[in-house]
């Protein structure tokens, strides 16, 4: 490597020479390090759950870590992006949209990120273009190389500053070889040449195939990827090697000579039965100590402190599979083919099994098919019913079929956004008598719209921006069963992601015949969470909570679902209330 001091003294100055290196403002080189993940073979292969863990390996030692995702695609966030093709659009709580490898970041370093944690083609090229109008190049032709690779940089150490990070993780999505990544790779390249040695430690994600007719491994797919990597001038320091069954040694040396990367850093990462073990796969074959070691950062752990976070850690990770009850939540919903269109959901209910000891399937329900008279068929089987949020109107008079069969037959029921208006419109038809009741995107000319955008938003339809996104404060109403489950606090935060509400002017007619909103927001009339008193558990949130559970720190509602579908799965009235079940294993606010 280089001695870069020649390039650092370019600051500042308008540069007609070839160094082009756009720095933010108290950015001290040295302080911050990158371990950059890369993936080769194929996409999916967890870059995001790898990064994430190691990530929080490093944490645990006292380091502070900032994560980054870079997408390829030009979309300037996820928010128009199909959940079916994409996976869920993860909302953080500064309202940005992404994707939802954020979700896995934020779930395993249990930490809120915002927008300067996730990047996209189009964001780097917008800010280029917006610099260029500005004309912020001073005369130059902007070019790829070095003003689209020296955003990606300026946001990287733009992160650095903000977080003030030990390391920063950058995740590049897809593979190498796409052309949509090749300048956030020729970036990263630029960055180690900056940056100096032991900077930056360069991570290639690799997978070994097996296939069945052969019934050995073959690494030669994951050889020729990282020549690839090697091509683009980036020589990997780790590779992990994933794989259905543990990498045989054989593969792993082959892999190592071939990617001219010393055996002890080429590591199986097979596939486990929970991403919650891996952090201890990880542990396990040393890899965290390996990264600091190349980072030169060891001096700044705390071996302290990594003991007790790492015994919290375990904790929780002792009660993966120790869990000796079981029930089934029905989802209905419009992706149901997709597990990764409802990941946060999914890991919610996880997050709650485990701390209640209890394993917790899903029944997916194909909502389309579901009316008042075959809910019975399609719903006796579960234990309780979740109606996931969504768009448009396709399925929703299903939707509102199973919230009345889960209301009249005393089912466990947790509406999350849309299924919080599916409620209100059940309500309102079958108890209030409004039989037109419904939500004006689904039907716009419906006589009874208890579902409707508000005025004050409607003003702002046309601009685009009149989605209500990200976190919001919840005003709790008192002696609600909300209050005893967020611990009797005043308020709490949700994120959110909507545009349609409950019409405040059938707010009476809804409360006078027993619906109960308990979380409400504390500006406007928005009601924000709902509940039936007199039913084992009937709750339903404009929000979407599902966004905030963490595995240390599972969510109430969630908790609060599973162990009312413990009682009714075992019959036990004496088995936790819900609410008690939430006392004992949620830290809430
Ligand atoms: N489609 C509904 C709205 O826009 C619900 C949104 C959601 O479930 N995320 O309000």
């Amino acid at each position: 490597m280089t001695d870069n001091k020649h390039i650092l003294a370019q600051l500042g100055s308008v540069s007609t020479d070839e160094f082009f290196l756009p720095l933010p403002k108290g950015y001290q080189k040295g302080k911050t390090r990158y371990v950059i993940v890369v993936g080769t073979v194929m996409s999916g292969l967890g870059k995001g759950i790898f990064s994430s863990c190691l990530a929080k390996l490093l944490q645990d030692k006292g380091l502070k870590v900032a994560p980054i995702k870079l997408e390829g695609y030009l979309n300037i966030d996820s928010g128009t992006l199909n959940p079916f093709r994409h996976g869920e659009v993860f909302v953080l709580d500064d309202g940005m949209e992404t994707d939802m490898d954020l979700g896995t970041y934020e779930r395993m370093l249990d930490q809120n990120l915002t927008r300067a944690n996730f990047s996209t083609s189009g964001q780097v090229y917008r800010s280029v273009l917006d610099k260029e109008r500005h004309g912020e190049y001073l005369g130059r032709d902007v070019q790829m190389i070095p003003h689209v690779t020296g955003e990606v940089k300026l946001r990287l150490r733009e992160l650095a500053v903000k977080a003030d990070a030990d390391v920063v993780f950058v995740e590049i999505g897809g593979t190498v070889g796409d052309l949509e990544n090749a300048f956030y790779i020729e970036a990263m390249r630029e960055l180690a040449y900056e940056e100096g040695p032991h900077s930056c430690c360069f991570v290639a994600l690799t997978y070994i195939l097996e296939p069945h007719a052969l019934g050995e491994q073959k690494s030669k797919a994951a050889q020729l990827g990282i020549k690839q990597l090697m091509q683009t001038g980036i020589q990997p320091d780790i590779i992990a090697c994933r794989a259905e069954n543990e990498v045989t040694e054989t593969a792993l040396q082959k892999i190592s000579v071939f990617g001219n990367v010393p055996a002890e850093r080429v590591f199986s990462m097979h596939d486990s039965a929970s991403i919650y073990s891996i952090p201890a796969m990880l542990r396990d074959c040393g890899l965290d100590f390996e990264v600091l070691r190349m980072l030169r950062i060891e001096d700044r752990t705390k071996l302290r402190f990594e003991r007790k976070e790492w015994e919290r850690w375990c904790d929780f990770t002792d009660k993966l599979g120790k869990e000796n009850k079981e029930v089934t939540i029905g989802i209905t919903g419009k992706y149901t083919s997709v597990r990764d269109s409802y990941a946060s959901i999914l890991n919610a209910l996880e997050h709650a099994g485990i701390h209640l000891g209890c394993t917790v399937n899903v029944n997916w329900i194909e909502t389309s098919e579901v009316t008042d008279k075959n809910a019975d068929r399609l719903l006796n089987q579960v234990d309780g019913i979740i109606v996931p949020g969504g768009f448009g109107s396709r399925g929703m008079e299903g939707k509102i079929s199973s919230v009345r069969y889960a209301r009249e037959n005393h089912i466990p029921y947790l509406g999350l956004c849309l299924g919080f208006q599916a409620a209100v419109i059940e309500y309102a038809r079958n108890v209030c008598g409004l039989s037109d009741a419904d939500s004006t995107e689904v039907n716009p000319q419906c006589k009874a719209p208890v579902i409707d955008v508000l005025p004050e938003q409607k003003k702002i339809e046309g601009l685009g921006g009149n989605m209500r996104l990200g976190g919001q404060d919840v005003t709790i109403k008192p002696d609600t069963l909300a209050w005893r489950l967020f611990g009797k606090v005043e308020s709490v935060r949700l994120r959110f992601r909507h545009r349609y509400e409950v019409d405040p002017q059938y707010i009476d007619t809804l409360e006078q015949k027993g619906l109960v909103f308990s979380g409400k927001s504390p500006t406007q009339p928005i009601m924000q969470i709902l509940e039936l008193p007199d039913h084992p558990f009937f709750m339903g949130t404009q929000a979407h909570p599902e966004l905030t559970s963490r595995p240390l720190q599972p969510q109430p509602m969630f908790v609060a679902l599973v162990a009312a579908a413990i009682r009714r799965r075992y019959a036990q009235a004496d088995a936790a209330l819900p609410e008690d079940a939430v006392r004992a294993v949620c830290r809430v606010c």
